[in-house]
């Protein structure tokens, strides 16, 4: 008997599944972020594109930053894996009642199919206008003359990424969830970033908490157990115990 087999095997009376996924669920479509090299993201630092600094300071090339993420999102070469592919079969289930609470901002959890999903750091695909506050999907390029579909004002888009030093959306949400997680999953994500890293110690004491990671984190400590392997291995071990074989 395994851990994970003491852990799951009584998998009834797990009803509410909370799945916070991160950048190495990305990772794994090819998708890179700040945490793979040095802190720099495709040879940018985050204080050149990701705070509200830089975009004040240089719109230009915060625009063009993230043009460039949106049209490799778009590209042919990027699709969603096993990971996304497993967590979309177990709320397609219908056994459990699953949000997936993100800290990627691409659309991969909903190509694959998942549809309770929360963008806790916004989305590539949209757009924020500074005047009107309104978000709205976007799949072109952003640039300063841009002109904003709701309020009709110049110049006031920028993309909808909660960058370093602003609040991620949706807190009070994803708090209510984490209150009544019966399973907590945490997938591909470092534990470096707050808020996301205290989510595990915001669980009630009796949930399951697991972690998935191809190394051991800053707080794998809190969880009963950590899967130290890809998104997508974890995802097909925690499978076989929450869905019924086939
Ligand atoms: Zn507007």
């Amino acid at each position: 008997m395994t851990i994970l087999d003491d852990l799951l095997q009584n998998n009834k009376s797990i009803k509410n599944i909370v799945i916070l996924s991160g950048a190495g669920v990305s990772a794994e479509s090819g998708i890179r972020t700040f945490r793979d090299s040095n802190g720099l993201w495709e040879d940018h630092s985050i204080e050149e594109v990701a705070t509200p600094e830089a975009f004040q300071k240089n719109p230009k090339l915060v625009h063009n930053f993230y043009n460039q993420r949106r049209k490799q999102l778009l590209s042919s070469e990027v699709n969603f894996n096993k990971a996304h592919q497993i967590i979309t079969e177990i709320e397609d289930s219908n056994l459990y009642n699953i949000v997936v609470i993100t800290q990627n901002v691409d659309d991969l959890h909903e190509r694959s199919g998942t549809k309770n999903v929360i963008h806790m750091h916004g989305e590539l695909l949209k757009t924020k206008c500074t005047s009107c506050n309104i978000s709205s999907p976007i799949d072109s390029d952003l640039n300063t003359l841009s002109i904003c579909s709701q309020c009709n004002e110049k110049g006031t888009l920028r993309p909808d990424i909660v960058w370093f030093g602003e609040m991620p959306y949706q807190l009070n949400e994803i708090e209510t969830y984490l209150n009544s997680a019966d399973l907590f999953l945490s997938i591909g994500t470092s534990g470096q970033v707050y808020p996301a890293a205290m989510f595990v110690s915001t669980t009630p004491s009796e949930c399951i908490k697991l972690e998935i990671n191809i190394e051991k984190t800053n707080i794998s400590n809190q969880f009963d157990y950590s899967i130290q392997d890809s998104s997508s291995k974890g995802m097909e071990i925690l499978k076989n115990y929450l869905l019924p074989q086939k």
